[in-house]
C-alpha cells in the first residue's frame, strides 16, 4: 500500500514540476537566508535583533570649562572625563578623538575630496585643492593629568590620541582624568563639508561661531569593534558614548549662546525681559515668542563688548555636546507638547535669515518632533534647537546647524523647501544617531537612511505641497554605471562624494518606503520600526540588529530584500514579455462524453503565432480530464464538470515577466479592461523563488482585457517603464526623444 501511494505522489510532483517554469540560468539563491552575510548573534546581540542579556556599553561623563576668544578666533578648554569601563575587558589604554586635527595642513589625504585640476575651477575649489591660503588648525594639548595631578603618557596618531594607563582599567571600574587643550577655530568657507567653524559677516564685522567636535571625546569601545579608532576622514562621521555633561562657556558679554542641554544660570546671562519672554514661550504652544528681537540683535551687533560672561549648561544622557555663539542672533521659542514630554523648540538666526527663518524654523522643529515621536518614541530632551548657517545642515544632540538663507529677504520656493527639509532632517537626527546611536564612522546609511525615511515622511505628512522622496527618486541613480555603484552595505569613507547622498540617504529611504507601503504593510512595518527604535535607544545598534528586528517584529521574511537592496547594486527592471489570452467554450464540452481528451475550438485567426496585442482574440487550450490514478484513497474525485462550468466563457490570461534588473520584488499587475475599468493583482516577491529570471502566472478574468501594466503606481523603482506594458508601448521616434531631452535640459 505504502509503495502505491508513493508512486502516485511522485507522479503528482512530476506533474507540478512540469507546470512550473524551469530556470535556464544559474540559480543565485536570492531567497536564501543572509545569516552568513551579517554578524552572527551572541550573548550581547540576540538572534531576534534585540540587545542580549550580556549587552554592555561604556559611558563617559564630561565636565568642561571653555572660553571663546573672539579677537583671534580661538577656543581654549579644560575638561575632566570620567570613563566607566562596563566591558568585560581590562583596558591598558584609552583612545580619544581629536577631530580638529583633520584640518591640519598635510592631512589632505585624509580630509580632502578634491585631487584633480579641471579646465575651469572656482576659487573656492582651488583653495580646497591647494590650500593656497594657509591657516593654523588642529589641537594644542597642554596637559593630560590623572586625578592626582600626575601627567599621563599619550601619543597622537592624527585624529586619534592614545592615553596610556599605568594600571589597566579593570572591567567594572571607572577612571577620571583631565585634558587641557586649545585650537584655532577655522573659517567654514575654507572647507568642503564644513560641519563647524566660524562664519564672518564683513558688513557689520561680526562672527557666528558654530562649535562642534570641539573638545577631546572618548572613542567608542564595544563588542563589535573593540576600540572604534578609525581616523576621521570627513565623510564618515562619529561614534560616541553616552554620558552626562556639565559645561561652562565663557564668551563676550553681548553674545547669545544656543547649546545642547539646559541653561542653568539664566539669571546671570539673560536680561529680566528675556527671562520673562522665555517663560511666556514655555506656555505658547501655537506660535513662537521672540526672546531676542531683530532690533535687539542689531543693537548687539554694534556693542562689541570686551567684557565676558559665562553660560552654564548641563545635559543628561547625550552622546555629544555642541553650541553656537554670536551677538548677531535673533532668538525665538515655543513649547511643543508630546504625550510624555514638553519640549522647548527654539531657533537662533542672524538677521540675514529673515524673514523666512522666523516664519518657518521653529514650526519645522515642531513638525519633526511630533512626527518622529509618533513613529518611534517621545523626544526625551528639554530643548530642540535650530541654528541658521550659510550652508549645509549638521546635527548634534538637542541642537543642529542648518543651512538656508534668503537673498535680499527673498527665497525661491525650491530653496525654502530645501531649508525646511534641512531643519526637519537635522532635528530628526536626534533620533538617529543621537539616541539610536549607530556607528556613523562605519555605516553612514544607518543614521542617514533611517533619518531621511522619517524626514521624508514628515515632509509628506506636514508639507503636502512640497516635493518629497518616492521610489521614482532613486531611478537615475540605480540605473547608473555599475562600475562605480557600491552597495548600501559599504563603509562610510569608501563611498564616492558624488554617490553618498543617493546611496546612504535616498536608497535606504526608498527601501524602507517600499517595505512600509508595498511589502510588509504600514501597520506591521510601523510597529516593527518602532520596536527597533525602542530596543536600541541610548544604545549602539549594528546593521544586523536592524535587519533582524524588522523580521522578528513582523513575521515577514525579508532576507531576499536585504540581500538585493542592501548588499548588491542590482536594480528593479521587470519586463512584461508576453500576455497570452485563452478562452474555454462550454458548448464544446459534453458532460457525458467519456473521452479523456476534449479539444476546444480555436477562436483566434492567428493562433500559434506570438500575438503583439489582443486583436486576434483568445487562443484555445487543450484541457484533458484528470487520470483516475491522480486520485488517492483519501481524496474525493474532483467535480470536473463544475470546474469546467467555472472556467467556461471566462478569459484566461497567462502573463510572462522577465527579471532584467536582477532584483526580485513583488509584482503588481494592472488590468485595463475593454470597458475602461481597471483592477490590480499583486504577487509577492516569493513568486521568483522557483525561477529568478522569468516567471509565468495565470489569471482568470470575467472581462476582456485591453492593456496590462506592471508596477502601475511606481512602487518598486522600476528603472525602465517602457517595457512594462502589453501591448508594448509604441517606441517614440528619434525626434520625440530629441525633443524630450531638450525639454529636460
Ligand atoms: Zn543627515
Amino acid at each position: 500500500m505504502a509503495m502505491t501511494k508513493n508512486i502516485v505522489l511522485l507522479f503528482s510532483l512530476l506533474l507540478f514540476h512540469n507546470l512550473s517554469y524551469t530556470q535556464t540560468q544559474p540559480w543565485q539563491g536570492k531567497f536564501e537566508p543572509i545569516d552568513n552575510m551579517i554578524s552572527p548573534p551572541n550573548t550581547y546581540r540576540t538572534a531576534s535583533g534585540a540587545p542580549g542579556k550580556a549587552y554592555w556599553q561604556q559611558r563617559a561623563d564630561y565636565k568642561i570649562k571653555a572660553a571663546l576668544d573672539e579677537s583671534n578666533n580661538t577656543i581654549t578648554g579644560e575638561e575632566t572625563i570620567t570613563y566607566y569601563n562596563n566591558s568585560p575587558d581590562d583596558l591598558r589604554y584609552l583612545w580619544i578623538q581629536l577631530e580638529q586635527n583633520v584640518n591640519r595642513k598635510g592631512n589632505e589625504d585624509f580630509g580632502s575630496f578634491f585631487n584633480n585640476i579641471k579646465d575651469s575651477i572656482t576659487a573656492r575649489q582651488m583653495q580646497f585643492l591647494t590650500r593656497a591660503i594657509d591657516f593654523p588648525a588642529g589641537y594644542t594639548i597642554k596637559y593630560i593629568k590623572d586625578i592626582n595631578g600626575n601627567s599621563m603618557k599619550s601619543m597622537v596618531n592624527n585624529t586619534m590620541m592614545k592615553v596610556l594607563l599605568k594600571e589597566p582599567l579593570k572591567s567594572g571600574s571607572s577612571l577620571s582624568f583631565s585634558i587641557a587643550w586649545s585650537y584655532p577655530i577655522t573659517d567654514r568657507s575654507m572647507f568642503f563639508l564644513s560641519r563647524e567653524g566660524y562664519e564672518y559677516f564683513p558688513e557689520d564685522d561680526n562672527t557666528v561661531y558654530l562649535i562642534a567636535h570641539w573638545f577631546p571625546r572618548m572613542a567608542v569601545y564595544n563588542d563589535t569593534e573593540g576600540w572604534q579608532n578609525q581616523q576621521f576622514q570627513r565623510l564618515g562621521e562619529f561614534a560616541l558614548e553616552f554620558g552626562d555633561y556639565s559645561v561652562e562657556i565663557t564668551v563676550p558679554e553681548d553674545h547669545i549662546i544656543a547649546s545642547t542641554g539646559s541653561l542653568l544660570n539664566s539669571d546671570d546671562v539673560l536680561t529680566r525681559t528675556q527671562q520673562n519672554r522665555l517663560k511666556e514661550a514655555g506656555r505658547s504652544f501655537d506660535k513662537p515668542v521672540m526672546i531676542v528681537t531683530k532690533d535687539e540683535a542689531e543693537n548687539n551687533e554694534k556693542t562689541k563688548s570686551a567684557k565676558q560672561k559665562t553660560w552654564k549648561f548641563n545635559a543628561t544622557n547625550v552622546r555629544d555636546f555642541a553650541f553656537a555663539s554670536s551677538r548677531k542672533f535673533l532668538w525665538d521659542a515655543q513649547a511643543v507638547k508630546l504625550p510624555s514630554n514638553t519640549v522647548m523648540a527654539m531657533s537662533f538666526y542672524p538677521k540675514e535669515g529673515l524673514p523666512v527663518w522666523q516664519e518657518e524654523s521653529t514650526k519645522a522643529i515642531k513638525n519633526a518632533l511630533e512626527v518622529y515621536s509618533d513613529a518611534t518614541f517621545d523626544y526625551p530632551y528639554p530643548v530642540a534647537i535650530s541654528v541658521n548657517t550659510s550652508n549645509i545642515g549638521m546635527e548634534f544632540p538637542m541642537i543642529s546647524f542648518n543651512g538656508g538663507r534668503p537673498k535680499n529677504g527673498r527665497i525661491s520656493d525650491a530653496a525654502k523647501q530645501g531649508m525646511i527639509g534641512t531643519i526637519v532632517h537635522e532635528v530628526g537626527h536626534n533620533w538617529f544617531p543621537m539616541i539610536v546611536s549607530s556607528d556613523e564612522r562605519k555605516w553612514m546609511w544607518m543614521d542617514e537612511g533611517l533619518n531621511t525615511f522619517l524626514h521624508q515622511r514628515t515632509i509628506a505628512e506636514r508639507y503636502p505641497g512640497f516635493s518629497s522622496t518616492t521610489p521614482q527618486t532613486i531611478v537615475p541613480f540605480m540605473s547608473g554605471d555599475k562600475n562605480i555603484l557600491r552597495p548600501i552595505m559599504t563603509t562610510s569613507d569608501n563611498e564616492l562624494l558624488t554617490q553618498f547622498g543617493n546611496n546612504f540617504y535616498m536608497k535606504p529611504t526608498v527601501g524602507l518606503q517600499m517595505l512600509r507601503n508595498s511589502i510588509v504593510g504600514r501597520e506591521l512595518f510601523d510597529q516593527a520600526f518602532k520596536e527597533y527604535a525602542n530596543r536600541w535607544k541610548f544604545k549602539h545598534p549594528n546593521p544586523a540588529d536592524l535587519f533582524r528586528t524588522l523580521e522578528d517584529a513582523s513575521a515577514v521574511d525579508l532576507d531576499w530584500f536585504y540581500r538585493g537592496w542592501f548588499f548588491t547594486t542590482d536594480n528593479v527592471d521587470m519586463e512584461l514579455t508576453d500576455v497570452k489570452w485563452y478562452k474555454v467554450n462550454e458548448e464544446e464540452f459534453n458532460n457525458k462524453d467519456q473521452k479523456k481528451t476534449i479539444k476546444l475550438k480555436i477562436e483566434g485567426e492567428n493562433s500559434g503565432e506570438k500575438a503583439k496585442d489582443f486583436s486576434s482574440g483568445p487562443e484555445a487550450i487543450t484541457m484533458t480530464s484528470t487520470p483516475d490514478a491522480s486520485y488517492g484513497g483519501y481524496l474525493s474525485r474532483m467535480d470536473e464538470p463544475e470546474l469546467r462550468k467555472q472556467i467556461s466563457g471566462k478569459n484566461i490570461y497567462e502573463v510572462s515577466i522577465k527579471n532584467v534588473g536582477g532584483l526580485v520584488m513583488p509584482v503588481t499587475i494592472e488590468w485595463i479592461y475593454t470597458d475602461g475599468s481597471n483592477e490590480i493583482d499583486t504577487l509577492p516577491a516569493e513568486i521568483w523563488r522557483r525561477n529568478e529570471y522569468e516567471i509565468k502566472k495565470t489569471f482568470v478574468k470575467e472581462k476582456e482585457v485591453s492593456k496590462v501594466n506592471l508596477d502601475p503606481n511606481f512602487e518598486f523603482a522600476d528603472t525602465d517603464m517602457k517595457n512594462n506594458t502589453f501591448p508594448k508601448a509604441e517606441t517614440p521616434s528619434e525626434f520625440d526623444e530629441f525633443k524630450a531631452k531638450k525639454t529636460t535640459n
